[in-house]
């Protein structure tokens, strides 16, 4: 078999680390460098073909995770990137910068709580303002937190998920649509929880079908507008969002055994979802969840 061949035909079974995996646990929001293993962002595996040339885009939790993926494939497919974090996370977004600086692309990193509705205010306004414009907003920003029992979620815990997962989305929504030109798109990450919850995360997965319910009423409203807005649901995959108490540890050790794939996925896996669902090619997808769950789950 040639090289190229042995590269096209990878196993998706055997791409990527499989369980059993350490116990790590990590405070709220945790770290990418600091997980064992390391998850793969494409940093070293995302090749790009000038999908998104001239794009701009902002992306919130782009300092790790799915996000990161996002933020690397955009940059490499020639979009310039604004990336929203936790100050917390600084180290993890300096990472994503500087690859989004190799590439010859803008990036701009622009750390604080979106819980907050006057800095997701600010948020949008400092990223139109540094790229000259916006075209594609991924809200991927989350909160996840593993609780037994219904009995056991304070209000303030409900309240985090809420503001995080819903409240953030529709501020920083409503401050960039004045922005948002013809051909721009949202793009929204949902989860497979939001179709089949778990009984741990009974505030979590209800704002992931809020998530659904965001983008199939917004894309309605925006269609006769030119704006798409699709999202993503994403099964078990492999970042700080997990291991900071996302799961039990308990958890960890086996994620994404259940899967048919037997595994976890990885943010890169992920990362030309995005790309499709920010290119001017999918035009006509709109309103739409795609799925990536390694063979359960929905949609
Ligand atoms: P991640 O921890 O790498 O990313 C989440 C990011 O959210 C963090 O990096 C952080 O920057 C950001 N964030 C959290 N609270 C914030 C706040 N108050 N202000 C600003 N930023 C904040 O984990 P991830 O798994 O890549 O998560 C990205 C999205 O994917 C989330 O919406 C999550 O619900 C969704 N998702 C993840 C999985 C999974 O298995 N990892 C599965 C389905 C859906
Ligand atoms: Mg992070």
């Amino acid at each position: 078999m040639s090289e190229t061949m042995k590269k096209t035909l990878e196993s998706p079974r055997t791409k990527y680390p499989q369980p059993p995996f350490p116990k790590q646990p990590q405070d709220v929001p945790g770290l990418a460098s600091k997980m064992d293993p390391i998850p793969d962002h494409g940093e070293k595996s995302y090749k790009g073909s000038g999908r998104l040339t001239g794009r701009k885009a902002l992306i919130t939790g782009g300092d790790s995770g799915i996000g990161r993926a996002a933020a690397i494939a955009y940059a490499r497919e020639g979009a310039d990137v604004v990336i929203n974090y936790l100050p917390q996370e600084q180290s993890d977004a300096d990472e994503v910068l500087a690859l989004i600086k190799a590439e010859g692309r803008q990036g701009f990193g622009i750390p604080g709580d979106i819980t907050i509705e006057s800095f997701c205010e600010e948020l949008v306004s400092q990223a139109v303002e540094k790229l000259g414009g916006l075209d594609i907003l991924v809200n991927n920003a989350g909160h996840q937190q593993a609780i037994e029992s219904l009995s056991d979620i304070s209000s303030s815990d409900f309240d985090t998920t809420f503001k995080t997962n819903v409240y953030a989305p529709f501020w920083i929504t409503k401050a960039a649509l004045p922005h948002l030109p013809e051909g721009s798109v949202i793009i929204a990450t949902s989860s497979v929880q939001a179709y089949d919850p778990s009984e741990n995360l009974f505030d979590y997965a209800q704002t992931k079908a809020a998530n659904v319910a965001f983008v199939k009423s917004l894309a309605k409203q925006l269609g006769p507008k030119g704006i798409r807005v699709n999202g993503v649901a994403p099964g078990p995959v492999w970042t700080p969002l997990q291991t900071s108490g996302g799961q039990p540890q308990e958890a960890i050790v086996k994620f994404g055994e259940v899967t048919p794939l037997g595994r976890p996925g990885q943010p890169a896996e992920l990362a030309s979802i995005y790309v499709q669902l920010a290119d001017s090619d999918a035009s006509y997808a709109t309103g739409q969840i795609y799925g990536a769950a390694g063979g359960n789950g929905h949609p």
